[in-house]
């Protein structure tokens, strides 16, 4: 019976569909059901709750680089508060120095597939013929009273049970010693720290990141953020205070996050003095170290060591370069409630375009992103050069980009300055509008990228910037590999995320910008966000909830087609019909000889399909509107004043396919007979009648010669062939099977 009632269903469904074209997808209903409800703690206007909380985690680090065997040692005290309403009895932390621990892997592979001919690298990337002992050991983790702790290790994710609950509103203090070996970073792929190593002076640059157990994100959507470390997922971490001594040897040079408290101790008066005057250079960096100074040091090779100390405040995370290869230069960067060390430490290697480029590409992202969300908080913004890959920190990042013989291409220099303003402006999106990276990682990537394109575009006038086109390409891609935006971090193919988790999050936001919201409303609606969950945990939820309550624009289809869906635009100009409208009172020999032909209205063939205006207008009859047809009005229109109105003008009935199956706004292009130009913009909501295909009628003056869609390339359109009337000759049956034989 059931099975006899389903196929009834479902053969009248197959004729129902044909009968009324396609079936209505809701693609403007609300997307309540695809994103976490509001609750206490954030609120349906995507702003925090009154009793939004999250943890928090201050840190006193003392460290030793040992550079004779690559190793980092050090002890750490946390200070865990304990601000949700819930008691714990265990502590998850992160130990993501374990990834490139033997055994895992799996965790971080991308490709394990054999060529026919693979280089070295490959093969060690592959099967790890050169084995490297990564991973933390772990001394001890005790409690407040010294006792020791029963700790689990699962990866990179550590739980340390505690020995006293941890109630509600109050705090605990973990002691942890550790060690691990420095990765040599040429040794895996995707290594955001470790060594490299310079041969030809027998030195070595550190960068040292996620270098030390730092507490996982416990919250009020996830609970406990304990997802493994996969490399592609980046961090979650909560917002503390960070005290760190950082031993190195005593002709290092060390760049951190925060702010250095014994300059007296670990730099020279020169270099004191230096910096001084760097503090009031606004307009050119000062050379803190100069060539001279880093190649004198390159040949010292001290064995003694130095500690270097740092504090900063309210920062998710603590990294820091070391080598006795950098120069220096520093200058200061004036923002309305805050001035900024601008400061970039490279080797010789970087010369002579590091120098030129690196302080100012800071200074660029440090003023275009604190317009467009709120002032760079911090006391200094470092970019460090590496030889490849670009990392954020909090203060400090680290970037690739080195010239070859101090050369360096056109390309290449773009590649750099652009990763360079890319990490700095990673200290808003995720280091202080803390999202969850391990999770979402198009909600850091997207947002930054988005600022970092208009600070190039803004900036850098010359060079190429993303615009809605460049995602043309991964768009019409195959449907069956594509993932939507709305995919977690890992789950991403390694060839597509950068795509899909940075570039069309960014063109969505350049669309809603620059095409849908429009500027002034977008520009003040993306501060809200940021200001809103600034030094907090939003969700993706929070950011759609709040460019809708900011704007007053329902933009759930857009979220719905663009976040949560693969599919592309492309938008078919199918027909545009002309007429003209049949005038009683004039002459009709006039009306036969300006049209070239004249179709009775009633019998007009509306299937008609015009390839261009040659044929002329049709004309339609006016007939006079019938008292009947009023009703219950008494007034009547002025007829003669209408007919007076479409008296020679020109209306031209369009009709627009959607193939893609993105709604978007619809932007037509007029090209008159005279040469000039108009344009109209449709909102998206016209695809609420129909999703498939819409008609519009427009009335011109003009008699119009052509009509393009989307003529400014706003919607990224991946097909622009079937976007003109006249049609474009598009290729021969014969052309195509000739193409697809090639
Ligand atoms: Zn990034």
């Amino acid at each position: 019976m059931r099975l006899l009632l389903f196929a009834f269903i479902t053969l009248f469904s197959f004729f129902s569909i044909h009968a009324q074209h396609q079936p209505w997808q809701g693609k403007f209903e609300p997307i309540d059901n695809l994103i976490s409800p509001p609750n206490i703690y954030r609120t349906a206007s995507g702003a925090p709750g009154k009793v939004y909380w999250q943890q928090r985690a201050d840190y006193k680090i003392k460290v030793t680089l040992n550079e004779i065997d690559n190793t980092m040692s050090g002890e750490e005290t946390i200070t865990y508060f304990n601000n949700s309403p819930d008691d714990l009895s265990y502590v998850w932390l992160q130990l993501e120095q374990n990834v490139n621990k033997k055994g895992n892997e799996d965790f971080g592979s991308v490709n394990n597939s054999m060529k026919d001919s693979m280089t070295t690298r490959q093969i060690q990337f592959l099967t790890r013929t050169i084995d490297f002992p990564a991973g933390y050991s772990i001394k001890h983790v005790k409690d407040t009273n010294e006792y020791n702790l029963k700790t689990m290790v699962n990866n990179t994710m550590m739980k340390v049970k505690l020995n006293t609950i941890l109630k509600s509103g109050s705090s605990t203090t973990l002691s942890i010693a550790w060690s691990y070996p420095i990765t040599d970073r040429s040794l895996f792929l995707l290594s955001r720290e470790g060594y490299e190593y310079f041969p030809e002076d027998d030195n070595t640059v550190y960068l040292i990141a996620h270098w030390f157990p730092r507490m996982a994100v416990y919250n009020d959507t996830e609970g406990w953020q304990n997802q493994q470390f996969q490399k592609l997922g980046e961090f979650a971490l909560e917002f503390g205070d960070y005290d760190v001594e950082i031993t190195v040897p005593e002709d290092h040079i060390v760049a951190s996050t925060g702010e250095l408290q014994n300059s007296e101790t670990v730099l020279t008066k020169t270099q004191r003095k230096r910096m001084d005057a760097a503090r009031k250079s606004f307009d050119k960096p000062v050379m803190i170290i100069t060539k001279a100074e880093a190649e004198a040091n390159e040949k010292q090779k001290s064995t003694k060591q130095k500690t270097w100390k740092f504090k900063a405040k309210n920062v998710r995370d603590f990294a820091f370069a070391s080598s006795r290869k950098f120069m220096w230069d520093a200058q200061a960067v004036k923002l309305p409630t805050n001035t900024v060390m601008a400061m970039s430490l490279y080797p010789k290697e970087g010369l002579p375009v590091w120098q030129e480029e690196s302080t100012k590409s800071i200074m660029h992202a440090l003023e275009v992103y604190s317009e467009a969300t709120f002032d760079y908080p911090y006391p200094v913004c470092i970019s460090v050069n590496t030889s490849n890959i670009g990392m954020e920190f909090p203060m400090i990042s680290f970037n690739g980009g080195r010239p070859i013989n101090g050369k360096i291409s056109h390309a290449a220099k773009q590649g750099m300055i652009g990763t360079i303003i890319h990490e700095v402006g990673h200290n808003w999106f995720p280091m202080i509008v803390s999202s969850d990276e391990r999770k979402w990682m198009w909600m850091d990537e997207g947002l930054n990228t988005f600022l970092h394109q208009r600070t190039v575009a803004e900036r850098y006038p010359e060079f190429n910037s993303v615009t809605p086109k460049s995602i043309v390409p991964f768009m019409s891609g195959d449907k069956n590999i594509l993932r939507p935006v709305m995919t977690t971090s890992d789950n991403e193919l390694f060839n597509q995320f950068g795509a899909n988790f940075y570039i069309k999050p960014t063109v969505g936001l350049q669309m809603l910008r620059n095409s849908i919201i429009g500027k002034e409303l977008f520009d003040e609606a993306f501060k809200e966000y940021a200001n809103r969950w600034k030094y907090k945990h939003p969700n993706p939820a929070d950011l759609f909830r709040t460019l809708e309550d900011a704007t007053a624009t329902d933009l759930d289809w857009f979220y719905r087609g663009w976040f949560f869906t693969t599919d592309h635009v492309d938008m078919e100009l199918t027909n545009v019909k002309w007429f003209k409208v049949f005038e009683e009172n004039s002459n009709i020999e006039d009306q036969n000889k300006s049209s070239k032909r004249k179709i009775v209205a009633n019998q007009k063939n509306v299937e008609s399909q015009e390839k261009d205006f040659s044929n002329g207008p049709e004309v339609i009859t006016m007939t006079s509107t019938p008292d009947a047809a009023y009703g219950q009005f008494l007034s009547r229109l002025d007829e003669s004043e209408i007919r007076k109105q479409l008296s020679g003008k020109n209306i031209y009935e369009v009709t627009i396919k959607n193939i893609g199956g993105l709604v978007m706004p619809v932007t037509i292009a007029w090209v008159f007979a005279d040469g000039s130009t108009e344009i109209d913009t449709l909102p998206a909501e016209i695809w609420r009648r129909n999703e498939y295909e819409i008609q519009q009628t427009f009335i011109k003056d003009k008699e119009v010669s052509k009509v393009n869609l989307d003529p400014n390339f706003e919607f990224a359109d991946t097909d622009m062939k079937n976007n003109s009337f006249p049609k474009i000759e598009s290729k021969s049956e014969f052309d195509k099977f000739k193409d697809s034989n090639r």
